[in-house]
């Protein structure tokens, strides 16, 4: 799918809370990436945060959303577990879900992976990462170069407790030593889920082009494939006369 009907999910509480990240991201970490996507082409794009009702994803915005991005950090479990049981759901039926950087240790990631909870280690310490593209194969790593360079982000480093993605995409250097399976692909019933893991909040990495390209291949790779539905239950022979 082209032009997929995008929807920007963001806990939106840093930006609101500590003025130097709100100048990081004065429309919010949702509105960046929503202008970087539209950069890139992308028309349908809404956006949602925590403090809206129903944290901003009531069922007619799910039912209408073919990829569901999902940015929280500080307020995970603030979110509602019926909201998590819907995306869960609509997850499973086809929608494409888009998980960034510390939404690793959401409600939402975890229920889909099966985890107890996304554990990694980290460092704060404005370190480079180097972002290798390890398929170049694969629909997301389109148009990209053979890596991606962000002079500095927070560093994350395995053991990243997730179970084995599908497709591993990306991996990450750091500086300080750490490396990181930073792009992975999974699928949960009829829905295809990406993990990226660049993105903290105290620096512009969403608003970058080369990263808008990459999201944008995300959320073309994870839109929803139109696909028979099977029959499951008793059923008679096909071959019966
Ligand atoms: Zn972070």
């Amino acid at each position: 799918m082209d032009n997929p009907r995008i929807t920007v999910w963001n806990e939106y509480r840093h930006e609101v809370l500590d003025k130097e990240i709100a100048s990081v991201y004065p429309k919010g970490i949702h509105g960046a990436i929503k202008g970087n996507l539209e950069a890139h082409g992308f028309t349908k794009i809404r956006t949602a945060t925590l403090d809206e009702p129903q944290h901003g994803l009531s069922g007619e915005i799910l039912e209408s959303t073919d990829v569901l991005f999902w940015w929280g950090h500080m307020a995970h479990h603030e979110v509602d577990d019926t909201i998590v049981a819907k995306v869960h759901e609509r997850v499973l039926d086809g929608m494409g879900l888009v998980v960034l950087h510390s939404g690793h240790d959401s409600k939402v990631f975890s229920r889909l992976l099966g985890t107890k909870t996304g554990r990694l280690r980290w460092r704060e310490a404005q370190e480079k990462e180097r972002v290798w593209i390890i398929e170049p194969g694969h629909p997301i790593a389109d148009g990209l170069p053979e890596y991606i360079e962000i002079p500095h982000e927070e560093t994350y480093g395995e053991r990243f407790e997730i179970p084995a993605p599908d497709e591993l995409v990306m991996i990450s250097w750091f500086e300080g030593g750490e490396v990181f399976r930073s792009g992975c692909c999974w699928t949960r019933g009829r829905g295809r889920i990406f993990y990226f893991r660049p993105g903290h909040e105290s620096f512009p990495t969403y608003s970058t082009p080369i990263i808008g390209k990459l999201l944008g291949n995300a959320a073309k790779w994870a839109s929803p494939i139109q696909s028979a539905q099977h029959v499951f239950g008793m059923v008679s022979s096909m071959e019966a006369k």
